[in-house]
């Protein structure tokens, strides 16, 4: 069989058509039960940004979907949080804690302008913990111009996906796992502390082996100073996964594997550890362990 391409031209060619959406409208927010660092289950709301998509093309992202192609209006994101912030006060008052997903790079310029930095951090007052998503080479001095906006602790979340030598690369996230630590080493000397989100079973990984990279993916992650993991079952829907799943080349893991990797990570007691359950299905019954084991963080 003949090697894939996967370069930046071939992953976009898989795509199928990307929904519309309008920049001035979020996609909307969740409200779900957390472990916090302290142990206690709290909660946190997501909210979904529009946003101009992530310049990078990882092989397994579906995330293109939730973006648009150009860049946003100025002031479209500071209305988004605007209007979502809102909708969280009545649903869901006294949340303290926020994610702002943007299904890319926050401290992209092109995806969120940095005119409007300011803005958001005042909007985002009222809050205790806030956790935004950036690719490891776009983190820099506007992180920590940001948090010094923030009354509440930032937290930056970073695909390390794996830290499987061969399957990194050929991921396309054009990222190497000294990016990775020294993003993160970076962010805990400013006093930010660092997710990250970690695939169960990428490409080219039996079942097997796909347990065996989440656990060392874990180990190296808590060694480079992460706080929090959440293992992310690897998934098909972009197009490229799916060619990739008819040549063998990819199979999603099962729950068994992705509740391997959280009870292994849960028992190093080095750090939070959740299993995304985000889209997943499965028994009820092992879904309600999942679950658990999340909310308790005891293996
Ligand atoms: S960096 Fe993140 S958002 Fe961008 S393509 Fe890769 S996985 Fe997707």
């Amino acid at each position: 069989m003949n090697e894939l391409p996967l370069t930046d031209a071939w992953i976009v060619a898989q795509r199928p058509p990307r929904p519309r959406h309008d920049p001035w409208k979020p996609h909307g927010f969740l409200v779900e039960g957390e472990r916090t660092r302290q142990g206690r289950v709290e909660e946190v709301a997501t909210i979904f940004l529009v946003n101009r998509e992530c310049p990078f093309r990882c092989l397994m992202c579906d995330l293109w979907k939730y973006t648009i192609p150009d860049r946003v209006p100025d002031g479209a994101i500071v209305a988004q949080l605007r209007q979502a912030l809102n909708q969280l006060a009545e649903s869901h008052p006294g949340v303290r804690h926020v994610k702002l997903y943007n299904a890319g790079n926050f401290f992209d310029a092109q995806a969120i302008p940095p005119g409007e930095l300011p803005s958001l951090a005042e909007l985002l007052a009222p809050f205790e913990t806030i956790i935004v998503e950036c690719h490891p080479k776009l983190i820099g001095s506007r992180v920590v111009e940001f948090q010094d906006r923030l009354r509440g602790e930032l937290q930056v979340a970073m695909g390390l996906e794996t830290v499987h030598p061969e399957v990194l690369p050929r991921l396309n996230k054009r990222m190497t796992l000294d990016d990775f630590a020294q993003a993160t080493r970076f962010l805990n000397a400013q006093g930010i502390s660092v997710r990250a989100f970690l695939l169960v079973r990428p490409p080219w990984l039996s079942e097997e082996e796909g347990v065996i990279w989440a656990k060392r993916s874990l180990d190296w992650a808590f060694a480079v100073g992460v706080e929090c993991c959440v293992l992310i079952p690897t998934r098909a829907g972009n197009g490229a996964m799916e060619v990739l799943q008819a040549r063998g080349q990819f199979s999603p893991p099962s729950l068994n594997s992705l509740e391997a990797a959280l009870r292994y990570g849960l028992s190093l007691q080095r750090g939070r550890v959740f299993a995304d359950l985000w889209e997943v299905h499965g028994s009820a019954e092992q879904l309600a362990r999942l679950e658990r084991l999340n909310r308790e963080g005891r293996a």
